[in-house]
């Protein structure tokens, strides 16, 4: 299947960095990774801000332009659900047959339901089976029959969508008997149509576009929608029942736990250590990692995955990719590969079963572009840090990536200089997997991800990384790896010196990935300041003036009903904007001041 893979890249431009709910996931990480080796910020730092390059492209429109496969983009027909009392058949408006069709143009008449419409012969590709479909190069259409089940068109169209939470309606209007709903599916425009036919099953125009060509294409789809018609006379006096298109069963997605069993690495089932969470986390290591190494991610998954878990309700979605009832999207791969000596294509055929599988509802992408896709994010943590990327609609599963470097790196008493231990790799990793647990919170909330300068979903960007560091340290102080106290006024010094020369710059211009582009560029230290050592404090002050749970469970949860805003105002117990306040004159006192508020917050 040919695919122009330039409208992925530029969509995936737009949104690659932002959409898996990790706001770091900035190009500019990689520079960021190289800046921090030679400012002594390297590991723990590199770490925690260049999390997975992984180009995520879920809301792309994938657009077929000359070989497309008969089966691609099939939308699935929602199983209808009938209804108590079953409606009249309705009398259909007799129009009659347009008689002239104009130069370059096609009529299509459907003699089993009636419909007639007129089409521009500018398409690259037609094909007929399972449904109409019709490709140009930057759109496309799609019409469907579905069997009403005698159901109200009203009641058919609102079950249509409801089996497509991530389709976002901007417009609805009606038309000779036609319901019209336009709107979007991540980056690509998109309208449906829907009309009764003569054989009492509804009609649908699915039309799609890069909403890069809709000066092109919206003229199109007007001059089709205006001539559609339905004439009943087309059908014989004894109509055989209309034959209803089933779609192709082509399901991208899996239920997590089947994926242990597809992988080359790790085991056959989700790995038990760790089943404190619902996440179905699978070890995959590669040559020339060994048990030492190994026993460090084990032993951080160990203490974090109890201290916040994900339960499998969260896990839940209604995605079409998994089939008709939706799926549990719940695998975590943790990848610990050694640069010098693990096989890439090993690596590379394990990330492709649940990574980048699909742009497109029920495409499966194909495996090179899926290379091209993971191996940034893994080659990013050849230097000894680690990554982690989100499961957003694209993926079938969450991915953290790691080196053998990173557990080279010495295990220190807790009394060793409180800086050393910033690059403990029990710590990193238990940084990365609260990203996890934060994206999980995030992946059903609707609509498109939010441009670079805008803020993610899942909050600003100084509160996803700050939180995460916060989880991974206190875990590690709870284990006994570290000492709360040095650690945290440790932070403190580090952040404040970064931000001296500074001093308008605040986590509250921190929030978007741009703006966290934008103080990574200017000096590194700053920009790291405000996503880790001033960020951590800011968590750790949030949870002073509320609750552990507040900020670091209930807050998560709530995400998906109320929004990040929202969510933070009714569990801190102030908005953002006044936290800002109030974080500023936190900040003012002196560092012995300041731990006494949070000295309390390792107790279990
Ligand atoms: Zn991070």
């Amino acid at each position: 299947m040919k695919i122009i893979y330039s409208i992925l890249t530029t969509l995936g431009a737009a949104i690659m960095f932002v959409s898996c709910g990790s706001p770091v996931e900035k190009a500019v990480g990689e520079t960021e990774g190289t800046a921090s080796g030679t400012n002594q910020l390297s590991l723990a730092d590199v770490n925690t801000r260049t999390r997975s390059m992984d180009p995520i492209v879920t809301t792309a429109t994938l657009l077929p332009t000359t070989n497309p496969q008969p089966t691609a983009t099939v939308e699935p027909i929602v199983t209808p659900i009938p209804t108590a009392s079953p409606k009249p058949t309705q009398t259909l408006v007799l129009i009659p047959t347009p008689t002239a069709t104009p130069e370059n143009y096609h009529t299509f008449i459907n003699r089993n339901n009636g419909l007639i419409f007129v089409l521009p012969q500018t398409w690259e590709q037609k094909i007929e089976s399972g449904g109409l479909q019709i490709f140009w190069s930057n759109a496309d259409l799609m019409v469907l029959t579905a069997a009403s089940s005698n159901q109200d068109l009203g009641y058919f169209v609102k079950n249509w969508f409801s089996n497509k939470p991530l389709f976002v309606e901007t417009k609805r209007s009606e038309q000779r008997h036609m319901q019209i709903i336009t709107g979007s599916l991540g980056m690509a425009y998109r309208q449906f149509v829907f009309i009764e036919n003569a054989a009492n099953d509804v009609s649908i125009f699915a039309f799609n576009a890069n909403p890069d060509y809709l000066e092109t294409y919206v003229p199109i789809f007007k001059g089709i929608l205006d001539s559609i018609e339905i004439d009943a006379s087309l059908i014989a006096r004894t109509p055989t029942p209309s034959p209803t298109l089933t779609p192709p069963s082509i399901y991208t997605h899996v239920n997590g736990n089947q994926i242990p069993a597809k992988t080359v690495a790790g085991t056959n089932s989700c790995d038990q250590r760790f089943s404190d969470t619902a996440f179905c986390i699978e070890l995959l290591i590669y040559e020339g990692v060994t048990e030492v190494h190994v026993q460090k991610a084990i032993d951080a998954l160990k203490a974090i995955v109890g201290r916040y878990p994900v339960s499998e309700s969260e896990l839940k979605v209604t995605w079409p990719h998994f089939g008709p009832n939706g799926g549990i999207q719940n695998y975590l791969g943790y990848v610990i590969w050694n640069p010098e000596t693990s096989s890439k294509t090993d690596i590379y055929d394990d990330l492709c079963m649940f990574r980048s599988i699909s742009d497109s509802l029920h495409i499966k992408l194909e495996k090179d572009v899926c290379l091209s896709r993971v191996s940034g994010s893994l080659e990013n943590t050849a230097n000894g840090g680690a990554n982690q990327g989100g499961a957003q609609l694209g993926h079938n599963g969450y991915v953290i990536h790691s080196a053998t470097g990173l557990y080279e790196t010495p295990l220190l008493s807790p009394a060793a200089p409180a800086k050393l231990l910033f690059k403990d790799p029990r710590k990193v990793a238990a940084h990365e997997y609260f990203h996890s647990y934060q994206d999980s919170h995030a992946i059903r909330i609707p609509g498109p991800a939010p441009a670079s300068n805008q803020v993610p979903k899942t909050g600003p960007v100084w509160l996803m990384e700050g939180s995460a560091e916060y989880a991974a340290v206190r875990v590690s102080s709870l284990e006994g790896w570290m000492n709360w106290e040095t650690q945290m006024k440790e932070r403190m010094n580090v952040g404040e010196n970064a931000l001296a020369p500074y001093p308008n710059k605040f986590i509250a211009q921190h929030t978007t990935p741009e703006e966290k582009q934008t103080n990574d560029q200017k000096d590194p230290n700053m920009g790291h300041a405000l996503s880790y050592e001033l960020a951590i404090w800011a968590v750790a002050y949030a949870i002073s003036i509320s609750s552990q749970d507040a900020i670091m469970v209930n807050y998560w949860d709530d995400l998906e009903d109320y929004g990040y805003q929202e969510s933070f105002r009714r569990n801190i117990g102030m908005s953002l904007k006044d936290f800002y306040i109030s974080f500023r004159e936190f900040r003012k006192q002196s560092l012995d001041q300041q731990y006494s508020s949070i000295s309390s917050q390792i107790i279990e």
